[in-house]
């Protein structure tokens, strides 16, 4: 073997936590803990790049069994952290699109809500008076259209949002009763979910959705200074009093699945952690999800360059507070952190930033097929109707575009197969191109995830039954 040996950097970073050296393997979004003779070889060949084989072990034999290195250089070849000069395999396997393993949709019931959040992005978002509701036909041929795109999915996923879902509870409740008939029919299960700002729940409702074991998330952005600021009815009235009582009253009895809360932050909110404790302490939510502003629709509510670096360092505060629970083998219910960890163990290697276009697709109150949620209503193109099905070619040459990270800062960036150039929607909103990466966070975005991985290797070091308990399960969630 004469080819000489190389580190490629593009696909290792080291970290350093309590004081063992972490290889982050970024191909595959994985962490190992560096043993002796690993670290040597590394150490050599950052010390002397072009390094012949035969060097290597002089320069090493002293120190380690020439077989056991032979065999670590084997492994960090095999990994593709060093080369021995062979091709390296491309790391998006997948350049092109073709299937679609479809197995959620999003129904925008209705485009009207009842309340008037100054902040709101929702681009087809109307009065309640002027709502657009979808019919029942246009449910119905969702359902069809996704077991005729999408026949041979495990487990498919309603998800009901709108505007305001529960001002169309009549079309949801019409929808469960087919869906539950028409999946038994498939022999497949499908499980309803839904986001809601709480203030049209009742006792009946609750009944209605814990016995189709709907999962809930509730909009609520905090304790009621914070809640009131932006989250107010059409005629300008906060509505903490009203969300806070009905959350009280769902959370104290829905026992079906976890309740979460999902807290948007906007200028001038960036206080993660009184937000959390709120939620989390003092009303009792499962779990609490952050979602930051960068790139709304509505630029004034865009937070600023500086409270952005405020909130990524406000979750790292609550993210040393999960780590300290964890050790003590509690889960805070730190969405974005836990979600973060579970990506690190799982090592995902992810070659599109989420499962819009893929796994998912939005249907709005019209039938038209969106590439998730928040494009319903944009001018963004629609990628095919219910009552056609998917437009592939159309959708197949958008999420190629994504795929190829060519002449894009994301091909060598470190967190690139956790990130994968971030949401279509921000990039459409900042650039008028959701094709094009979410640029405008990114030193952040590799900080927390540093962040994360020294939170992850701690806890698997001294409470690995933590991961076990409440990551684990998880899988294939
Ligand atoms: S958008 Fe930025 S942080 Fe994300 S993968 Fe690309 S370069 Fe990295
Ligand atoms: S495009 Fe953005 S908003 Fe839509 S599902 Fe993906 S990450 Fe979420």
């Amino acid at each position: 073997m004469g080819t000489p040996l190389n580190l490629l950097h593009n696909n290792l970073h080291e970290v350093s936590v309590e004081g063992r050296r972490l290889l982050f393997h970024i191909p595959s979004s994985s962490l190992f803990q560096l043993d002796q003779i690993s670290a040597a070889v590394i150490d050599l060949l950052r010390q002397t790049p072009d390094l012949s084989l035969d060097r290597l072990n002089t320069e090493l034999a002293g120190r380690f069994d020439r077989d056991e290195l032979g065999e670590t250089l084997a492994e960090l070849v095999a990994m593709e952290v060093v080369t021995d000069g062979r091709a390296v395999t491309p790391e998006i396997g997948v350049t092109h699109v073709e299937n679609f393993p479809l197995n959620t949709l999003v129904l925008n019931v209705n485009t009207g809500c009842n309340l008037s959040c100054t902040y709101c992005y929702k681009e087809d978002l109307d009065t309640p008076s002027a709502g657009r509701k979808m019919d029942f036909y246009t449910a119905r041929d969702s359902i069809e259209m996704l077991l005729r795109e999408s026949p041979d999915e495990p487990r498919y996923n309603l998800v009901f949002f709108g505007g305001e879902p529960l001002s169309n509870l009549a079309l949801i409740k019409q929808v469960v009763a087919y869906a539950e008939q028409r999946f038994e029919q498939a022999g497949k299960p499908v499980d309803f979910t839904m986001t809601t700002n709480a203030t049209l729940l009742n006792e009946d409702t609750i009944e209605f959705l814990a016995e189709h074991r709907f999962g809930l998330s509730i909009s609520m952005d905090g304790p009621q200074a914070i809640h009131d600021k932006n989250r107010i009815t059409v005629g300008g009235q906060g509505t903490y009093a009203v969300v806070a009582r009905k959350a009280q009253m769902l959370l104290s009895r829905y026992r079906s699945r976890p309740v979460g809360a999902r807290v948007t932050l906007t200028r001038g909110i960036t206080d993660v952690e009184r937000i959390w404790d709120h939620l989390f302490n003092e009303l009792g939510f499962a779990e609490v999800g952050f979602a930051p502003v960068t790139s709304g629709d509505i630029a004034d509510f865009n937070l600023t360059e500086a409270e952005i670096a405020e909130v990524f360092a406000n979750m790292k505060r609550l993210g040393q507070r999960y780590l300290e629970a964890a050790l003590e083998h509690r889960n805070i219910g730190f969405s974005n952190m836990h979600q973060l960890i579970t990506d690190i163990h799982e090592g995902s290697k992810k070659a599109l930033p989420c499962g819009a276009g893929v796994a998912m697709l939005a249907v709005d109150h019209s039938g038209g097929l969106n590439l998730c949620h928040r494009f319903t209503g944009s001018d963004m193109e629609l990628f095919g109707s219910v009552e056609q099905g998917i437009d592939h070619q159309r959708l197949s040459g958008f999420l190629d575009q994504r795929l190829d990270r060519t002449n894009t800062g994301c091909a060598s960036c470190r967190i690139r197969n956790l990130c994968s150039g971030g949401c279509y929607h921000e990039s459409y909103a900042r650039y008028e191109d959701p094709t094009m990466p979410t640029y405008h966070y990114c030193d952040l975005m590799r900080d927390w995830v540093d962040f994360g991985i020294d939170v992850y290797a701690r806890i698997r070091a001294q409470n690995p039954d933590f991961i076990d308990t409440y990551i684990t399960p998880r899988k294939g969630h």
